[in-house]
């Protein structure tokens, strides 16, 4: 605990305010996007935003595996927790995210599907075990953070012959949502959103290390500072982006040395790399059908891939035409723009993934920033 606190010293964050107004010229505006949706939240639990001055603005960005789901993959999940031989393995935050027709995995669960709550991969293995009559199916969702656990469930349940195990995959990847992004014609063409830079994620980047974001700075000159979760990296991180700006430099810059490499974790990539593959396609909530963004099982473990072993298909479905999340998601509108933000849509209440997740940026206004948003 000290350790983190060591990271959250009031003195510090406001000598590092002082110093980002210094830094920030005032001839110019700084957008700068925090991808994850981690970094969302702690930018608005620390109050960072009312440290900063007016031409700097934090843009939100994709980051929230939760929020990027397609509903047509949730619903996927959901008719396979409806089978008589299935369990469904999922996280907790997944439960209540409004899938199409009103329904949810939590609303599916009241109605007799058996959906069991994970906290990990070895949780779903463990059930697994536990109930050979049954089919234990992991909703396997997020980035790079999560995907070596996924990779090394399928791999044990191959060792040991675990028959009864399969993961229905909905694993991304950050740099191909990154690079959809600055391809998007909100950003491209229409200067609808502009992101001048990125503060890169530090726990998906502890597995890909650094360098994947070397092409962006260097294709689209857009600098990233890969930056820590707690107050002080974020503004730490943004002192390194202004100053990146203000020099004309686009590099990959490492503010969370005290757990990311260039290169990342090699072991956990090899692994990944062994039992997964990536996608030609796969749709993403707001950004849409974002090719080579998403991973499934290779064939070599496809006995292991509830998608083959239950012959999945994926329906089109309507999207919820009051939620904005979508566009909130690509940055194009803050949740406060959302209509029914607040009303409507609660924590309680959430009518899109951006409310009910941890990660979402819809969460993250409604808990520490509606009020300053009315006011
Ligand atoms: S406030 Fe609710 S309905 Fe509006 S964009 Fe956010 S999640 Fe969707």
């Amino acid at each position: 605990m000290r350790y983190i606190q060591g990271f959250r010293d009031g003195r510090t964050a406001a000598a590092l305010a002082r110093l980002i107004r210094r830094e920030a010229r005032a001839d110019r505006n700084y957008h700068l996007m925090e991808f994850c949706g981690g970094h969302t939240h702690s930018v608005f639990r620390h109050g960072i935003p009312d440290l900063l001055p007016d031409n700097v603005e934090m843009v939100h960005g994709p980051g929230c595996p939760v929020c990027v789901l397609p509903v047509a993959r949730l619903d996927m999940a959901i008719d396979l927790a409806g089978r008589d031989d299935v369990i469904l393995a999922s996280y907790g935050d997944m439960l209540r995210v409004p899938a199409s027709r009103r329904n949810s995995l939590l609303k599916a669960r009241s109605r007799d599907s058996d959906v069991r709550i994970i906290q990990s991969a070895r949780e779903a293995l463990d059930l697994a075990r536990d109930n050979p009559d049954k089919q234990v199916v992991m909703f396997a969702i997020g980035f790079e953070t999560t995907t070596p656990q996924t990779a090394l469930a399928i791999r044990q349940a191959a060792d040991s012959g675990l028959g009864n195990f399969s993961v229905f995959c909905n694993h991304v990847l950050t740099p191909s949502a990154i690079q959809s992004i600055l391809d998007s014609p909100e950003v491209r063409d229409l200067g609808q959103v502009r992101v001048d830079g990125f503060l890169g994620p530090s726990h998906v980047s502890t597995i890909i290390g650094s360098a994947p974001y070397e092409f962006f700075a260097a294709e689209y000159q857009r600098p990233v500072v890969i930056a820590g979760f707690e107050p002080l990296d974020v503004m730490a991180s943004i002192v390194m982006l202004i100053r990146q700006l203000n020099e004309g430099r686009a590099e990959v810059e490492n503010q969370f040395t005290r757990g990311v490499t260039r290169t990342g974790n090699e072991k956990a990539k090899a692994l990944v790399a062994d039992v997964l593959e990536l996608r030609p396609e796969f749709s993403w909530r707001g950004l849409g059908q974002v090719p080579y963004s998403g991973l499934r099982v290779k064939k070599a473990y496809a006995a292991f891939d509830a998608e083959k072993r239950f012959e999945l298909n994926e329906r089109p479905v309507r999207e919820n035409k009051a939620c904005q999340c979508p566009a909130v998601i690509r940055g194009v509108k803050k949740p406060t723009d959302c209509e029914i933000f607040g009303t409507v849509c609660t924590p309680r209440n959430p009518i899109g993934s951006c409310m009910v997740s941890d990660e979402g940026a819809c969460a993250a206004y409604y808990r520490y920033r509606r009020y300053a948003e009315t006011a």
